[in-house]
């Protein structure tokens, strides 16, 4: 009896300290371990590596950042950081990207205006920014508009998307 009872402890040390290294509850797999004896290790062992999932989890966050810190070189499409000037695999001279070290204040006005302009470029009509900011103008069937107040550059917009 006092054998038994030894195998059981050991069984469920066995399994506690597999299970914890695994990244699971050790106490619970004692209990397992001890009570179910061979079959509770067996069962530790099947266990999945939970500990393993979050370092690949950490490492895809990393890879994450990673990407979104670079973009392709134009020139030979390797990945590059954003703000780099000179791209370290074809040496091609590449115009910095902005980011959010430096971020770029764009007054609401020209935050409107940019979605104008994408707006445009959506209905296919030839948009280009105008002095100031908040002055567009579309160039559409060959005829220049002007406009200097976005809310009319955008009903010109609408009333081409009614077409
Ligand atoms: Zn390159």
């Amino acid at each position: 009896m006092m054998f038994l009872l030894i195998i059981w402890i050991i069984c469920g040390l066995i399994a506690s300290s597999v299970a914890s290294s695994k990244g699971h509850n050790p106490g619970v797999w004692f209990l397992i371990g001890a009570i179910f004896g061979i079959f509770g290790l067996v069962a530790v062992m099947l266990l999945d590596n939970r500990k393993d999932q979050q370092n690949v989890e950490a490492h895809d966050a990393n890879q994450q950042t990673d990407v979104n810190d670079t973009r392709e070189c134009p020139y030979c499409a390797e990945r590059i950081k954003k703000k780099a000037k000179i791209c370290r695999y074809c040496g091609s001279v590449v115009e910095p990207l902005v980011t959010d070290d430096t971020p770029q204040r764009l007054s609401p006005a020209e935050l409107t205006r940019e979605r104008i302009l994408r707006k445009a470029e959506q209905l296919g009509v030839a948009a280009e920014p105008l002095q100031p900011d908040d002055a567009v103008r579309f160039t559409h069937k060959g005829q220049t508009h002007d406009f200097f107040i976005l809310k009319r550059a955008n009903e010109f917009l609408d009333s081409l998307e009614d077409e």
